[in-house]
C-alpha cells in the first residue's frame, strides 16, 4: 500500500492525514510533542475561532500579498466547508457578534478528540515523540526519538511543521535550514499579531502601575508606507515594556514592516474615538473652578485610569493643564514603537516556504514527493479564524498534491 507520512501534527497536518486516509493511502503522523495538536488546544483555551462569516472576496484580502495563493486554495476548502467539516464531526458552530465563527463550546479539545477517533478509525497512525531532524544521507527522513535516531521512507511527505511562535507547544522553526540546504529558499520567519515594544518604554511609574491593564474602546490609526491607513476601533494592553492585544495584533504586519524599513514606528492613539476634536476641546476648555484637571476630565470626558495616566505620561503635567495641547493629545497620543516583541511570543509567524518554491499542489519543487502545509508556508493574516481556515485549506491542497502525485496524475 501507498505510504505517505505527515510530519507535524497541527490543524494543518491531522487535515493532510484526513485527506490522504480518505485517498486510500496509508498515513503515518509523526509529531516531536507527547501528543497531538498542542497549538490547536491552546487556540481553545481563549475559544477557538475557527473561522469568519464574511464574504469569501472580503476573506481573502485579509491575506494581503498573498491573497491570489490563498484565494486558490480556500476555493478548494473555504470557511463554508471548514464549518461543514466541524459540523460533520459533531461540533456546532455559532457566529459571534464580531462575524467571527466558533464551536458552540468555544472549545478545541472535544472537536480534538471526535476529529483523532475517526483519524485512527480510518486507520491514521499517530508516532509521537519524534522529532523530524531533515534527511540522511541515502535520503530517508531522519528522527530523533527517546530511543535513538531512527530512519523513515515514505512514497512522499508532507511537513506541516508550524511557524516558530511558542515553541513549547512543539513549532520552533528547525526545519528552515535543513529545507534551505535542500534548496529552498525559505522566507525568514517573522512575529505576526505580536506585541512591541515602545521606544524609550513607559516610565517606572505607568509601568509598575498599568502593565497588564487594557485600553478599552480606543482607536488607533497608523500611515502605511505609501500613505494608506489604518485605522481602526478595538482594544488592546499595556505591558510592561510596550503593547500588545487585539488592536495591536491587527495593525501588527504594518508596524512590523515599518519598523524594519525605517528603524521605528509611530502609530496614533485616539482615547476618545467617538468624540470630535471640536467635542473634545469644547470639554476640556469648560470652566474647571476649583476642581483638579483629572477630577474634571473624568466627569466631563469620563478619561480615568490607565487613559489619564497616559496623557501625564506624555504631556507631563504642565502639558495636561494646556487645554490646546490635551485635547489634541485626547485624540491622537503619538507611541513610537522600537521593535517587535521576539516570534516565540507572537500569536502566528509570518514567513516560511514562498509559494514559488511550490507547484500548485503545495509540492516543493526542489524536493519531489515532498508537500508542505500550514503555517510554515509564507502567508500571514491577522486574528479572526483566517489563520486556522488557511491552514486547514493548505493541509488539504498538499494531500490532494500528493494525492495527484502518486496517482501519476
Ligand atoms: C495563543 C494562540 C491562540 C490562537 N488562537 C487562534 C484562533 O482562535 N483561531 C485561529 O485561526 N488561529 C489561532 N491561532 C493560530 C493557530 O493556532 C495556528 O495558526 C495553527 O495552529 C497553525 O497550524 P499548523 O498545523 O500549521 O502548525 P502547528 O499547530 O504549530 O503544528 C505544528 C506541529 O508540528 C510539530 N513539529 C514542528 N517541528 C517538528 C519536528 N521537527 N519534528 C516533528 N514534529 C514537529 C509540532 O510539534 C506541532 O505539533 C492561535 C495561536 C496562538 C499561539
Amino acid at each position: 500500500m501507498t505510504q505517505v507520512i505527515v510530519v507535524g501534527a497541527g490543524p494543518a497536518g491531522l487535515m493532510a492525514a484526513e485527506t490522504l486516509a480518505k485517498g486510500g493511502i496509508s498515513v503515518s503522523v509523526v509529531d516531536a510533542m507527547p501528543s497531538v495538536g498542542r497549538k490547536f488546544l491552546l487556540a481553545g483555551k481563549g475559544g477557538l475561532n475557527l473561522t469568519h462569516s464574511e464574504p469569501l472576496a472580503q476573506f481573502e484580502q485579509r491575506f494581503g500579498a498573498r491573497q491570489p495563493e490563498v484565494a486558490r486554495l480556500l476555493a478548494g476548502f473555504g470557511p463554508e466547508a471548514l464549518r461543514d467539516w466541524a459540523h460533520g464531526l459533531g461540533v456546532q458552530t455559532f457566529v459571534g457578534s464580531s462575524g467571527r465563527v466558533f464551536p458552540t463550546d468555544m472549545k478545541a479539545a472535544p472537536l480534538l478528540r471526535a476529529w483523532l477517533h475517526r483519524l485512527r478509525e480510518a486507520g491514521v497512525r499517530f508516532h509521537m515523540r519524534e522529532r523530524w531532524a531533515g534527511w540522511d544521507e541515502a535520503g530517508a527522513l531522519r528522527f530523533a526519538t527517546p530511543q535513538g535516531d531512527v530512519s523513515r521512507r515514505a512514497d512522499a511527505v508532507v511537513l506541516a511543521l508550524g511557524g516558530a511562535s511558542w515553541a513549547r507547544l512543539g513549532s520552533d522553526g528547525a526545519w528552515v535550514p535543513w529545507l534551505q540546504a535542500r534548496g529552498v529558499a525559505v522566507v525568514p520567519l517573522r512575529p505576526s499579531n505580536c506585541g512591541f515594544d515602545l521606544k524609550g518604554g513607559w516610565s517606572e511609574h505607568f509601568a509598575s502601575r498599568f502593565a497588564g491593564q487594557p485600553f478599552k474602546g480606543v482607536a488607533i490609526r497608523l500611515a502605511g508606507p505609501e500613505g494608506q491607513a489604518f485605522e481602526r476601533k478595538g482594544e488592546f494592553v499595556a505591558t510592561a515594556t510596550g503593547v500588545e492585544g487585539s488592536l495591536v495584533y491587527a495593525a501588527s504586519a504594518q508596524l512590523r514592516d515599518e519598523i524594519a524599513a525605517r528603524g521605528d514606528a509611530t502609530f496614533h492613539l485616539d482615547l476618545l474615538p467617538d468624540r470630535t476634536p471640536a467635542q473634545v476641546l469644547a470639554e476640556v476648555a469648560h470652566p474647571r473652578g476649583s476642581r483638579s484637571q483629572s477630577s474634571h476630565l473624568k466627569s466631563r470626558l469620563h478619561l480615568e485610569g490607565i487613559k489619564m495616566a497616559l496623557l501625564y505620561e506624555v504631556l507631563g503635567k504642565e502639558g495636561v493643564n494646556d487645554a490646546q495641547r490635551l485635547a489634541a493629545t485626547i485624540k491622537a497620543v503619538p507611541l513610537t514603537l522600537a521593535s517587535a516583541r521576539p516570534v516565540d511570543e507572537a500569536i502566528s509567524t509570518a514567513g516560511g516556504v514562498p509559494f514559488e518554491a511550490l507547484d500548485d499542489g503545495l509540492m516543493l519543487s526542489a524536493l519531489p514527493g515532498v508537500f508542505c502545509a500550514g503555517e510554515m508556508l509564507d502567508w500571514e493574516a491577522p486574528t479572526g479564524g483566517y489563520l486556522m481556515t488557511a491552514c486547514f485549506a493548505t493541509g488539504v491542497a498538499a494531500a490532494q498534491g500528493a494525492l495527484r502525485y502518486l496517482g501519476g496524475t
